[in-house]
Order: structure tokens, then C-alpha cells, then sequence
């Protein structure tokens, strides 16, 4: 193994991240800018790549106003969707905003879906009380991306970085300088130093074993903000959804219940009837999920591999036109995955953790608290979604909130006349960095780790949780991260060293770990995803507050922080 000389670039705005948020920010800031800010966007794979591609079902936006949809509805039922934890000011700005940008990304060349009279089409989605999920068949994240990044490329001074892994942020005295990273390709250490930054890494997915994420989301950025002494908010409320296909995880879009599929047990009962009367299949993902391992712990399942038991997905209603026009990924991953065609099978599915409500703490604006420091998408909470997200808020809220850090990032560099010196020895640790984790000298394998987490939050921080559980779970989860500081790298070469990148992402990913298991200890109430069996109730009283998790002096603090509430009074959540 050769060590490299670091390699140093000088920008205005660094964007880590191609997401849907990434790019979104980064046509933003180049917009603003008229060319006068150089910013770069770079991303640990291809940057057309992001996980944003396999977005499927839609981007909410009230679009039909003529028709009986209007903002107080959306933002009500999110208000409702989020069990009240969201906060209701955003919420209000995002439900205004969203067609806007849905409107622009067809401007820019997303495909949308029409109807017969040549109109904007939308979709049912869970828990909302209006048809407003916009589609592109179900691909409707890879065709925005297409449409972002090919606007992007109009504007001749963003650079864009493939393959980059970013491993720190460099903050002296709260303001943001730079971030650090290596070149996969070669293993070059680079330092892109920047006057401003937006952090834009997704979530936390592959924190569990069964999900729905690519194991491209191992939640980096919020490993790295956690280490660097910025908060978490509302970490412990990861999204399950209702169907993942066992026994991959891959996502069935909540699409298909949209155009008329439904959930069946093992008797073949309909049984969201019972659990949901009004909107039944389509109530929100929550309160499915819950449902369907209510069904699954009474024996009302099918026996599936691995203790993955199972419910059926069944397509009938919706007729073989309407699946292969809209639904036809959905057929090749049926057909792919599990040999099995939704035209004449129903798919086997249970809930799959999908969706990280939690994230780095920010303003409205995207502000971190770190000056020069923004972040947005899915790595950012700003309460939208409280403790359960609406099923195709999230690509929406990517690019209104990525719009909104672009604009004021670049504002804020144009006014902003501060050079950008790097602090003392920041070079030495870029070089030290990589020797170092060569150096990690120990028994333990980083993919036995990872596996191990896996089993672990499977089991005790999945859709039903409680305290013994969860404090078994932190026992393991503690044991991990002492067994993580003694890895061996058992690869040494400076190419494509992937076995470097997935030690780095599982510290990453076991880090994170304490602090979702530690939160959901500590939250002693069921609300939205978080559903305590010793707690089963939603408590006002004590939890309608934001959790705020914290390092200081490399002990977790939890604290509690107000939910904002504008029009909307907590109610009981009834479907
Ligand atoms: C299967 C699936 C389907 C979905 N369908 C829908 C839907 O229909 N509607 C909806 O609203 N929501 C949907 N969601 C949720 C939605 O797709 C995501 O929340 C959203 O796309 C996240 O976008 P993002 O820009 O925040 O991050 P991502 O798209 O996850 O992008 C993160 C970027 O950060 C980069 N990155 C990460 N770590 C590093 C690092 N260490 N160094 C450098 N770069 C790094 C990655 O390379 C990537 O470019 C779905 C989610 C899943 C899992």
C-alpha cells in the first residue's frame, strides 16, 4: 500500500450528496450565484447513482385545487400522518411550496403520468385524503434525478465529483472550512475546502438487516454531524414499511394499494378492515405495519424464511392492463426476486424498515447551527414528518428543502467576504487518517459487525419495541462499537479498497445505533413508528416534545426540545 500526497481543492460551497436534495441544492446555489460561486457536488458512487433513484410511487403536491384538494388538506393529514409530531409551521411552508417544484421538475423533463384529458395524474397514497402522489410509473425518483442532474449540467461552475468518500467535516471554532475524503478509484486523501457546505447523505437505513434501502445508506453524514457536536433530533422514529417483499426487503411501492391492491392473511381476510375501517389498506404506514404483525404474532401469517413470516400482497383488483402500464417494476422485481408474476400471484410481504423521520437538527432553513453549514433530505429533520412520515412527502420535501439551502447558502457566500485558510495540521490528519485505519489491528471482521447490528435492531427496535428489549439491544450495541475499534482491514491495496469503505460506513453504523436505541429507551410512549408495548399509549402530557440527542464529552445527552403547533391540535388518530 502507497500513501499518496493529499490533494487539496479550493471551493465556495461543497454539496456532499447527489440525491434528490443534493442536486436540488446544488441547481439552486448555481442559479443564485450567476456564476460567481465555484461549488462542487461529490458523492461516494456515481453521482447519478443516489439512492433517490429507486424512489417508486410519487411526490406529494396539492396540485388540484379545482377539484377539492387544497394546502390545509395536505398539511393536516401530514399533521395527522406525523401523530403530531411534526412541526406545524414547516409543514405549512412545504404543502405551498411542493407543487411548485413538482411543476418545475416537469419543466426540466420528468415524465409525469397523465390523465385522459392530458392533465397532471395523481395517485391514492396512505393517509392522505386526496389522491396528490405524482408519478412517473413506478420510477418516479430515477426520473427526477435525470431531470435534476441534466439541469444541472446547464450551469458551467458546478464540479462534479464521482466516487468520493467523505470521512469528516473540518470545523474550527463552529465554522465550517471543508470536508475530507478519499478518492475510491485511487485512495488519494483529498481535502475540498469550502467557505460553505451542505450536507445532503441520506439516511440511516442499513442500520437494519431488513429493509428497503441499498447498501449505499449507512448514514455517514450523521455519524460524522454527531461526532462533530451537532444534535439529533428525533432519531428513534425510523419508518417501517407496510411491504417489503420477503425475503429481500426490496420495496413493493405503497403505489399498488394506491391502484387498488390489498393486503390479505393467511384466511385470506382483508383485515385492514378491522384496524382501519375508513381507509383500510391505505391508512398510514404505521398503523399498517402495526396491523400486519398484529396479524403475523396471532398465527394469521404464512411461515417464511429465517422468521421473515409473511402477508400477501394481493393484485387482483387492480387487472393486468393497469399493472403492466403502471406497475411495471413492481412485475420485474416480482418476477425477479421471488419468480412470481403480481398479474396471476400475490406477492409475499412484511414490513421493511424504510425511512429515517429523524436527522440532523436544522432551522427551516437548513441552517446546522455550524456557521457556513446547512444540510437537506432525508440526512435533515426538519420536522415535516414528525414520528411518521406520509407515504410520497419525502422526494418532495428533498427538493423544496434542497431549493431552500442552495438559495441560502449562495446568498449568504455572496455576502459573505471571509477567506478560508485551513486550520494548523489539518493536512497531517488527512494523511494520518488512511495509515491509521490501515494500522486498526484486531480480530474482529467489520462484516461480522455489521451483521451482527443487523440481527440485532431486527429484533429489538423493529415495529414493536419495549424495554427489555431495547436495553438488550444497547447491551449488544455498546459490545459492537468496543469490538469496532479493533478491526483488522484485511485488504491493503489503494484501489476500489472496499473493504476500507464498509469498516468506515459500519463504525458509522453502529455509532448511530446507540443513539436510534438510546432515544427509543428513553421515549416512553408509542407515537407514529415508535410503538411501545410497555408504553402502548401516546402521551401528550410527557412526549409531545422533539427528542435532541447529543455527544458531550463522548457521553450521549438526550433532552427534549417543543413541537411548534400552529392550527392543528393533537387529536386522537383515527382511520
Ligand atoms: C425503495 C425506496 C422507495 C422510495 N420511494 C419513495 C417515493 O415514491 N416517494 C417518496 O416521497 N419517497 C420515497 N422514498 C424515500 C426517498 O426516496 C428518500 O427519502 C430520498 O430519495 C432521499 O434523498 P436524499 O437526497 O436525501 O438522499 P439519497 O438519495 O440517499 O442520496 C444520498 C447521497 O449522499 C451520498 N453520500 C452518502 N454518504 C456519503 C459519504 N460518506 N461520502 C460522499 N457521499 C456520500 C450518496 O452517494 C448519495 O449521492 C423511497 C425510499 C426507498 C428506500
Amino acid at each position: 500500500m502507497e500513501i499518496y500526497l493529499v490533494e487539496v481543492f479550493d471551493y465556495d460551497l461543497i454539496i456532499v450528496g447527489s440525491g434528490l436534495a443534493g442536486l436540488r441544492a446544488a441547481i439552486e446555489a448555481a442559479r443564485v450565484s450567476k456564476g460567481k460561486l465555484r461549488i462542487a457536488i461529490i458523492a461516494k458512487n456515481q453521482l447519478m447513482r443516489p439512492h433517490s433513484i429507486s424512489a417508486e410511487g410519487g411526490s406529494a403536491a396539492v396540485l388540484y385545487m379545482d377539484e377539492g384538494d387544497s394546502f390545509d388538506l395536505h398539511a393536516y393529514d401530514t399533521v395527522k400522518g406525523s401523530d403530531y409530531l411534526c412541526d406545524q409551521d414547516i409543514v405549512e411552508f412545504f404543502v405551498r411550496q411542493s407543487p411548485i417544484d413538482i411543476l418545475e421538475l416537469e419543466h426540466w423533463g420528468t415524465p409525469w403520468a397523465r390523465r385522459d384529458d392530458g392533465r397532471i395524474a395523481q395517485r391514492p397514497f396512505g393517509g392522505h385524503s386526496y389522491p396528490r402522489a405524482t408519478f412517473a410509473a413506478d420510477r418516479t425518483g430515477f426520473y427526477e434525478v435525470h431531470a435534476l442532474y441534466d439541469t444541472m449540467l446547464k450551469y458551467g461552475n458546478v464540479d462534479k465529483f464521482h466516487e468520493q468518500f467523505v470521512y469528516d467535516f473540518i470545523i474550527e471554532n463552529n465554522k465550517f472550512k471543508g470536508v475530507m475524503a478519499f478518492d475510491i478509484p485511487t485512495g488519494q486523501i483529498r481535502i475540498f475546502k469550502a467557505r460553505a457546505g451542505i450536507i445532503a447523505t441520506g439516511g440511516l437505513g442499513r442500520l437494519y438487516g431488513y429493509t428497503t434501502y441499498s447498501h449505499l445508506v449507512t448514514g455517514d453524514g450523521l455519524a460524522i454531524a454527531l461526532r462533530q457536536g451537532m444534535n439529533l433530533k428525533d432519531i428513534e422514529f425510523v419508518q417501517f414499511h407496510p411491504t417489503g417483499l420477503v425475503p429481500s426487503g426490496i420495496l413493493i411501492t405503497e403505489g399498488v394499494r394506491g391502484d387498488g391492491g390489498i393486503l390479505r392473511n393467511a384466511k385470506g381476510e382483508r383485515f385492514m378492515e378491522k384496524y382501519a375501517p375508513t381507509k383500510k389498506d391505505l391508512a398510514p404506514r404505521d398503523i399498517v405495519s402495526r396491523s400486519m404483525m398484529t396479524e403475523i404474532l396471532d398465527g394469521k401469517g404464512f411461515k417464511g424464511p429465517n422468521g421473515l413470516d409473511y402477508l400477501l400482497l394481493d393484485f387482483s383488483a387492480i387487472g393486468a392492463e393497469k399493472i403492466k402500464e403502471k406497475l411495471s417494476q413492481v412485475r420485474e422485481i416480482g418476477n425477479h426476486y421471488v419468480g412470481l408474476d403480481p398479474v396471476d400471484s400475490p406477492l409475499p410481504v412484511r414490513p421493511s424498515a424504510h425511512y429515517t423521520m429523524g436527522g440532523i437538527d436544522v432551522t427551516r432553513t437548513g441552517f446546522t447551527g455550524v456557521t457556513g453549514l446547512w444540510a437537506a433530505g432525508e440526512t435533515a429533520c426538519l420536522s415535516v414528518h414528525g414520528s411518521n412520515r406520509l407515504g410520497a412527502n419525502s422526494t418532495s420535501e428533498c427538493v423544496v428543502f434542497g431549493k431552500v439551502t442552495g438559495e441560502d447558502s449562495a446568498k449568504w457566500l455572496l455576502s459573505d467576504s471571509g477567506s478560508n485558510n485551513l486550520p494548523e495540521g489539518e493536512r497531517l490528519n488527512a494523511e494520518n487518517f488512511i495509515s491509521n485505519a490501515y494500522k486498526d489491528t484486531g480480530d474482529n471482521d467489520p462484516y461480522d459487525i455489521k451483521r451482527d447490528l443487523w440481527t440485532t435492531m431486527d429484533k429489538d427496535a423493529y415495529v414493536f419495541r419495549n424495554e427489555k428489549d431495547l436495553t438488550d439491544g444497547l447491551r449488544i450495541i455498546r459490545g459492537l462499537i468496543e469490538r469496532s475499534k479493533k478491526i483488522s482491514i484485511s485488504e491493503k491495496g489503494n484501489v476500489y479498497n472496499q473493504n476500507l469503505i464498509a469498516s468506515l460506513e459500519m463504525k458509522n453504523l453502529v455509532e448511530l445505533a446507540e443513539v436510534v436505541v438510546n432515544s427509543a429507551l428513553e421515549r416512553k410512549e408509542s407515537r407514529g413508528s415508535h410503538f411501545r408495548t410497555d408504553y402502548p399509549k401516546r402521551d401528550d402530557d410527557n412526549y409531545l416534545k422533539h427528542t435532541i440527542a447529543k455527544r458531550v464529552g463522548g457521553k450521549l445527552s438526550i433532552t427534549y426540545r417543543p413541537v411548534t403547533i400552529t392550527k392543528w391540535k393533537p387529536e386522537p388518530r383515527v382511520y
